[in-house]
């Protein structure tokens, strides 16, 4: 048994001294992930500060009518927030996809940001793994790969990002805002997640210390119509397959504004850039919707048990489209 270092912070400044001046202490929020891997030794820290108590737990409407939702707020708080349902439905419908109740009534919003993969070999220390030991290789590579991703692997990694929720903010723009031992920063989503590339390891540009404190969605009028949808191998408590955030607006039979972002299928929350551009400007309807699906699943990259999800991202991201389309896409 290793013995673990135990402190509750009340304030965010000492939170963050106190995991900064020791390169083995970590931040404790819902734990839902933390203590797992705790058991399991994949993450060994040697003290855990519980960030629990700390005032960040706010579901804020800003003066244009974007959000700002506090690191420490629950997943429940806010899949139920009213103005969350109605102004950015695809976070709650998310949220709800993404866990369990009892885990949403546990699990922090930035800690859904935090978690880890779930690849089997990862969690198995006995097996290699260079996001949990660099240099040591990647058992998923020639292992069984069917939850793993197409789309921004290397050599090095092809775990999938698991999160439900990192997929919606992402179709969003939201940017997360955090404070550490140099001050205070706000980093677009898409760059809080890193690609696996050379160095799988490092999942975030965090520096050590550095606390997530909140979560700002910009305005986004079509948004209100926005949803998720989510295939995966049973209808509850299961990771995505393929999922799907977006929404749509359409102005004459013609798409001017999209959002489409991927899940399940790639090793960070996947925005659809290649698709978007196939359909700005193009008339919404089937065929706009498989040319745009195949455009952006042509760079994908299938291993021996995961070359299905290709055709199934494509097919789902067709379904969403129709579906956004059938909702009234319209401005
Ligand atoms: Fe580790 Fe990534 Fe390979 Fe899984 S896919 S074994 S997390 S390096």
């Amino acid at each position: 048994m290793r013995p673990i270092s135990y402190t509750r912070a009340t304030d965010v400044a000492s939170a963050i001294t106190t995991v900064s001046a020791d390169p083995q202490r970590a931040f404790l929020a819902g734990g839902t992930t933390e203590i797992d891997l705790l058991r399991l030794n994949v993450v060994q820290p040697d003290g855990l500060v519980d960030i629990n108590l700390l005032p960040l737990k706010q579901i804020e409407v800003l003066a244009d009518g974007g959000l700002r939702i506090g690191a420490l707020a629950r997943m429940s708080d806010v899949a139920e927030a009213p103005v969350v349902q109605e102004h950015f439905p695809m976070i709650a419908q998310a949220l709800v996809l993404g866990a369990s109740p009892q885990l949403r009534h546990m699990a922090s919003m930035g800690g859904n940001l935090m978690q880890r993969v779930r690849c089997s070999y990862f969690r198995d220390t006995h097996s290699p793994c260079n996001k949990r030991e660099p240099g040591g290789g990647c058992a998923a590579l020639e292992g069984i790969n069917r939850g793993h991703a197409i789309l921004g692997t290397s050599e090095q990694c092809i775990a999938t990002h698991p999160s439900d929720l990192a997929v919606a903010l992402v179709a969003l723009d939201a940017i997360v805002h955090t404070e550490g031992p140099k001050g205070k920063r706000a980093i677009a989503i898409d760059d809080f997640f890193l690609l696996p590339g050379d160095t799988p390891y490092r999942e975030h540009p965090l520096d050590h210390g550095e606390l997530i404190v909140a979560i700002e969605i910009p305005v986004l009028p079509l948004a209100r119509r926005s949803f998720y949808i989510k295939v995966r191998d049973r209808s509850s408590y299961e990771f995505a397959l393929v999922s799907i955030a977006t929404a749509l607006r359409i102005e004459g039979g013609v798409i001017s504004d999209v959002r489409l972002a991927l899940g399940g299928v790639a090793t960070k929350p996947w925005r659809a850039r290649r698709a978007e551009q196939v359909l700005i400007g193009a008339p919404a309807e089937r065929a706009s919707f498989v040319q745009a699906a195949r455009e952006e699943l042509a760079v994908a990259v299938p291993r021996r048990f995961n070359a299905f999800k290709v055709e199934l991202a494509e097919r789902t991201i067709v379904r969403a489209l129709e579906t956004a389309t059938m909702m009234g896409g319209t401005a």
